[in-house]
């Protein structure tokens, strides 16, 4: 089912989300949270921007290059972020128009629990390293704008109220 997905400056995507239930409501919502992705089309998606205040994201860094591989993250924790941060450009389902560059880390350490209630501890790096990055921001109510300074900021707040 395609979720109707939140834009800014909506408040429920300034909120810090609570921890996830792997439940089969859950794994539902994940299923709906990835269809809604795909034909958004993006390339990851936060549970609070469809309206669900959860600590679960999901993600699928290769699927426009003709590879998909959809993945589920329920409570993700950032273990280590690693190698000296590189800005690039970031776009949001959430904040459509303006393209933001942010500084990321190169390469990211995460842990969580995939859907079949497997704990999971990988080093994510590339695209995949930024996504993650970017989707783990939404659960602590982050967005891009607020990485940017505040020149930035006011430039694509006026290109997404434009
Ligand atoms: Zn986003």
């Amino acid at each position: 089912m395609l979720l109707p997905i939140l834009r800014w400056p909506d408040p429920r995507l300034s909120v810090r989300c609570d921890p996830a239930v792997l439940d089969d409501g859950l794994r539902a919502l994940a299923a709906d949270m990835l269809e809604t992705m795909y034909a958004a089309p993006g390339r990851g998606l936060a549970a609070p921007q469809v309206g669900h205040l959860l600590r679960l994201f999901v993600m699928d860094a290769t699927w426009k290059e003709g590879t998909p591989a959809p993945q589920v993250f329920v409570n993700p924790e950032i273990v280590d972020l690693l190698g000296d941060p590189v800005v690039g450009p970031e776009g949001c389902l959430s904040i459509p128009g303006p393209v933001t560059q942010v500084a990321r880390a190169p390469s990211v350490r995460m842990r969580w629990t995939a859907l079949d209630g497997q704990a999971q501890d990988q080093v994510l790096t590339g695209f995949a390293a930024i996504c993650v990055q970017h989707e783990y921001d939404h659960l602590d109510g982050i967005l891009t704008l607020d990485h940017l300074s505040v020149e930035a900021r006011a430039k694509a707040e006026a290109e997404v109220l434009a």
